[in-house]
C-alpha cells in the first residue's frame, strides 16, 4: 500500500465518484431528459411540442388545444392562469410519468439514449429553487430537493429496460 489519501484528496475523490455516478443537470448531453426539450408528443389524443406543453396542458385539459403549439415557457406561463383541475395535486406525478412515458415510446432515439445513462441517478439539477421536480442547490435549498423529475425517469427506466429485457427473453 502506497499511502492513504489526504482528507482533501479523499473528498476530491468522493465528490468525483458522485459525479460518475450521477446526471446532475438535464443540459448539454443530457438536455433531452429535459421538459423542455423540443420533441413531438402525442398525449390524450393532442399532439404537443415539448414534454412540458403536454404536462401544463394536464391542469386543465379543456385547453389542451391552446398548449399544443406553445414553446415550453409559454406553457409554463399560461399553466399558471388556468383553473386547475380539483384533484390536480393527487394525479400530476401519474401525468408527468404518462407523458414521459409518451415521449420515449414515440421518440426511440431518446430511449436509447435514456437507456444509455445505465444506472446513473437522474437529478434535474437547478437554481431557481424548484425542489419538487428537481433539487436545487443554492446555498439555502443545499440540493435536497424531491426530484420528482428525476425519479420519474428513472423509473420509466428502469421499466423500459425490464421490457426490453423480457423481450429478448422469448
Ligand atoms: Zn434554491
Amino acid at each position: 500500500m502506497r499511502r492513504l489519501l489526504t482528507a482533501k484528496e479523499f473528498e476530491e475523490y468522493l465528490q468525483d465518484q458522485q459525479e460518475k455516478a450521477s446526471i446532475a443537470a438535464f443540459r448539454d448531453e443530457f438536455d433531452f431528459l429535459s421538459n423542455f426539450y423540443p420533441v413531438k408528443i402525442r398525449y390524450n389524443g393532442v399532439t404537443f411540442h415539448n414534454a412540458e406543453a403536454a404536462f401544463q396542458a394536464q391542469k386543465d385539459p379543456a385547453r389542451s388545444k391552446e398548449f399544443a403549439i406553445l414553446a415550453p415557457a409559454e406553457a409554463k406561463r399560461l399553466g399558471r392562469r388556468v383553473n386547475l383541475r380539483n384533484n390536480w395535486e393527487d394525479i400530476k406525478v401519474v401525468e408527468m410519468i404518462g407523458i414521459l412515458q409518451a415521449k420515449f415510446q414515440q421518440n426511440p432515439e431518446f430511449l436509447k439514449k435514456l437507456l444509455d445513462t445505465g444506472d446513473k441517478v437522474l437529478i434535474e439539477g437547478n437554481t431557481w429553487h424548484d425542489n419538487y421536480w428537481g433539487s436545487c442547490h443554492c446555498a439555502k435549498c443545499k440540493n435536497q430537493g424531491q426530484n420528482m423529475l428525476g425519479r420519474s425517469l428513472m423509473q420509466l427506466r428502469e421499466a423500459f429496460r425490464k421490457e426490453i429485457e423480457g423481450y429478448a427473453g422469448n
